[in-house]
């Protein structure tokens, strides 16, 4: 036997029990985001290269290390796995000039791909909701985001996550503050690490995401970006406080949170947990008003966000909850040939009536097949043999408790089985309800 081919590490097979999680997840999701008026677009997981390094930003963790990049082996262009969703969804917006009348409020679900230290709540191949609104320059955009984000957590039953905002300002306030920043760390350039003496005169700003606890103190009394903010600016972000106060959203002001790509401006924000270790991020976004224009399309107001599924999910469970097992109506049980045949027959026919039925097939025992459906969860067995084949009739049998009638068996014509069955599975509904 040759060796069993494994997954490449980092990532994962999301297996039946979980699949259907993620199912529930995604429904509760899609609901949320039509509540917004938020409309889908699906883009491609495979971008040319140059779009994340333009959009990102060169000297960014995902551009210098993070990307599965590759060179088309036919004809040579340089390709990249999505890292992220965002850069994508302007590139399809700019491409087919989708703003041309009026703004649009798009979302989008799916995997990424980053080649980062696969870890709990870090995975290589991970999944984001990613949110976008396109051609509203704000305040009332970006607190409905966060609105968003806080009722989605609710609909999730989640609790204990913290809201940190920011404003990041327009790029001269910025490049004002980066002046200061360098000279502040070229006065400590001895407490640097290597990744920070490398940014230091390319993306100092990023110096104050690092993860490094050596760095904390010196990044802790860094010149903040906010006090170099103008009227408008500060205009901005007092829009966005006054209507997360309006609907009671609590927040707070956290002036060293930069986020760890180059297109943000003006508003940021980021959902955190202390429940789940190192990886508590579970939702970021902001403004990124330069971006479109910078990939090509008219120059449009733009702010989104993306949050980690991995993380959230992993977070909900955390939470003690649990996700309902989907079951089937009925299990069908067959022995013989002409039982066979026939079974086939029910199984289509209650199908068509609008039950879910699970048709043992492969043969078996009878008593192997029984422990089956006992096994599926399905609310009723139903058995074929020969009898009933001979008679056209089915043989009902209970599985779960609960059932009004008692929990023996009944054997009912196959015309009459429809009926039966919903009479026995729905006893609440009325003829006219829903099957
Ligand atoms: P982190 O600081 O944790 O690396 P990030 O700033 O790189 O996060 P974003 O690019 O803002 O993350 O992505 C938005 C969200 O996607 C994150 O808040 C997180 O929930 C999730 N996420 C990002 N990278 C990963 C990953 N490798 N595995 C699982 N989830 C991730
Ligand atoms: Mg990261």
């Amino acid at each position: 036997m040759s060796p069993a081919l494994q997954a490449i590490r980092g990532m994962n097979d999301i297996l039946p029990a979980d699949a259907e999680l993620w199912e529930q997840f995604e429904e509760t999701v899609r609901d949320w985001l039509a509540a917004y008026g938020y409309r889908p677009i699906r883009m491609p997981l495979v971008e040319p290269t140059a779009l994340f390094v333009r959009a990102i930003g060169e000297v960014t963790d995902i551009v210098e290390k993070e990307m599965y990049s590759f060179e088309d082996a036919l004809n040579g262009e340089q390709l990249t796995l999505r890292p992220e969703g965002t850069a994508s969804c302007v590139r399809a917006v700019a491409q087919h000039n989708l703003l041309y009348d009026g703004p649009k409020k798009l979302w989008y679900m799916g995997p990424m791909f980053r080649h980062e230290r696969p870890q709990k709540g870090r995975y290589r191949q991970f999944h984001q909701v990613g949110v976008e609104a396109l051609g509203i320059p704000g305040p009332d955009v970006d607190a409905e985001q966060i609105a968003m984000c806080a009722r989605l957590w609710d609909d999730l039953g989640l609790t204990g996550i913290r809201l940190e905002i920011n404003s990041l300002g327009q790029s001269d306030e910025r490049a004002r503050h980066r002046a200061d920043l360098i000279a502040y760390f070229e006065r400590h350039q001895a407490l640097l690490d290597a990744d920070a003496q490398r940014r230091l005169h390319t993306n100092p700003l990023r110096i104050l995401d690092s993860k490094n606890p050596a760095m904390q103190s010196l990044v802790a009394e860094a010149p903040q970006l906010i006090s170099y903010l103008g009227e408008e600016s500060l205009k901005h972000f007092e829009g966005v406080q006054q209507l997360l106060k309006d609907v009671a959203i609590p927040y707070s002001i956290n002036p060293r949170l930069v986020r760890g790509l180059d297109y943000y401006n003006l508003t940021v924000f980021e959902w955190m947990t202390d429940q789940l270790g190192a990886q508590g991020t579970v939702c970021a976004g902001g403004r990124y008003d330069g971006l479109v224009a910078q990939l090509g399309g008219r120059p449009a107001p733009a702010c989104g966000f993306a949050m980690g599924i991995e993380r959230l999910l992993a977070l909900w469970q955390d939470q003690g909850h649990r996700h309902e097992v989907p079951v089937v109506d009925a299990y069908l049980v067959h022995q013989g040939e002409a039982a066979g045949r026939f079974a086939f027959r029910i199984a289509e026919a209650l199908r068509s009536g609008g039950f879910s039925v699970h048709l043992h097939c492969g043969g078996g025992s009878f008593k192997s097949q029984m422990k089956r459906a006992d096994a599926s969860g399905a609310a009723v067995a139903l058995i074929v043999g020969a009898d009933e084949t001979a008679a056209n009739e089915v043989s009902i049998k209970p599985l779960r408790e609960g059932f009004e009638q008692p929990a023996t068996q009944l054997r009912v014509a196959f015309d009459e089985l429809a009926d039966t069955l919903g009479d026995l599975i729905f006893p609440m509904e009325d003829d006219n309800g829903s099957l």
